[in-house]
């Protein structure tokens, strides 16, 4: 088959709900990618937040391998190890607290809004945020603080009610009878990689603990190692009522899960809830091997020391070019916020071989693996200053001299 013939069958059979890249690629290792042609690539952004181990880390291949041989599905209606194994682990990691395993991020969620609502006992409203993302299907839509996902697919499910990010003030005011949970990203990833502050966040568990509201803290994309802790909300120093889980803890594989407090899960029975692959043997391995790949490897100290090492970069280029206008992060996940559109630049990075991604238009978003090396760092850096050097300088505004 040519290159232009599988484009052509994408085309013609695959519906065009993606933005598409005319990469082909054949193999991945680590941070490397390899495309059709055999050129070589970093990946700077694994499998849009999915690769926290980089490709095809061996001890997942090795788990998935071992699992396939023996049992690749047993529904949830029986027991099974790899399950068990895996759940413990997650609740040793969180808090006391129960699992409900399902295979996606928005599947997560939307167990968090059906079971928030179970909870709350004719309490329903659920309060998100601006500029926030929790999935495609129509519930985590609803939760969803950005218009441009929700148009055209009305009308959504009633009791959301989205505020202002980061204004406690805000937040206070939008509790009522009937909010029964607050939900959040503690750093919003789509919405261009915005950190909650530290009071807020506090504020708003102080909060849910005063009017019994549930806090959920969506770690689709901050969980799992990404920000130099296993999970985000250990930066703040709180625990959560509900977490929910998905794109890195699968180490390439489909995964999500909702972790919950027994307060909660403790109102639900038997057929109140299911998911057919849900914790599956396969995945349930392949999580576990993501779990004890990031403990024995000691790729919470990498990603911290690694983070810190990007970050020191990426603030030497902000001083030498002024389309850099600020960078904010945690861990390995940075955000560089650039003063015009940032869709040039990552296509001219991919050209030389680096893969980054742009988020709200204006910030690149930088999520190499948690065993990212100093020197594919340094690389990075060369090809991403060679391509914001080319750039055109920005215009100046009004009142500027
Ligand atoms: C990606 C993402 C989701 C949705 O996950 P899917 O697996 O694509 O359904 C939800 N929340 C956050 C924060 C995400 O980044």
């Amino acid at each position: 088959m040519k290159k232009p013939q599988l484009f052509d069958i994408y085309k013609e059979n695959i519906m065009p709900t993606y933005t598409k890249t005319p990469l082909i690629f054949v193999k991945g290792k680590g941070s490397r990618l390899w495309d059709i042609d055999n050129k070589e690539y970093l990946d700077f952004f694994p499998g849009w937040g999915v690769g926290n181990l980089g490709h095809c880390h061996p001890k997942v291949m090795q788990a998935v391998r071992d699992q396939i041989s023996k049992l690749i599905f047993i529904p949830n209606n029986y027991y099974q190890l790899p399950q068990a194994k895996l759940a413990r682990e997650l609740v040793r990691l969180t808090f006391p607290a129960k699992v409900f395993f399902c295979n996606s991020g928005a599947e997560a969620n939307e167990a968090a809004i059906k079971f928030s609502r179970k909870f709350g006992k004719g309490r329903f409203e659920i309060i998100t945020f601006e500029n926030s993302f929790h999935g495609r299907t129509l519930g985590a839509l609803a939760a969803t603080g950005q218009k441009k996902y929700q148009t055209g697919f009305a009308p959504l499910p009633e009791g959301f009610k989205t505020v202002k990010f980061n204004d406690l003030e805000v937040l206070k005011n939008a509790v009522g009878d009937k909010t029964v949970a607050i939900m959040l990203e503690l750093i919003q990833g789509e919405g261009g990689i915005n950190v909650a502050d530290k009071d807020f966040v506090l504020a708003a568990r102080k909060l849910c603990d005063q009017k019994n509201l549930l806090l959920i803290v969506d770690e689709v994309q901050t969980g799992v190692g990404r920000t130099a802790e296993m999970f985000c909300y250990q930066h703040y120093g709180i625990t959560p009522d509900i977490v929910t889980l998905a794109k890195a803890l699968g180490g390439g594989l489909p995964v999500g899960m909702m972790i919950a407090k027994a307060k909660i899960a403790d109102t639900l029975g038997p057929g109140m809830h299911a998911s057919t692959f849900g914790g599956g043997p396969v995945i349930s391995r392949a999580a576990l091997a993501v779990l004890e790949a990031i403990d024995k490897e000691k790729l919470l100290s990498n990603a911290k020391e690694m983070g810190e090492y990007l970050l020191v970069k990426l603030e030497a280029l902000k001083k030498k070019y002024p389309l850099i206008l600020g960078i904010r992060g945690k861990g390995l996940m940075l955000g560089v916020e650039l003063s015009s559109p940032g869709k040039s630049i990552v296509e001219d990075c991919m050209q030389k071989g680096l893969l980054i991604n742009c988020t709200h238009e204006v910030v690149l978003r930088l999520m190499p693996a948690l065993n990212v090396s100093k020197k594919d760092i340094d690389k990075a850096i060369r090809i991403l200053e060679e391509v914001i050097k080319k750039q055109p300088s920005p215009s100046k505004g009004p009142g500027d001299i």
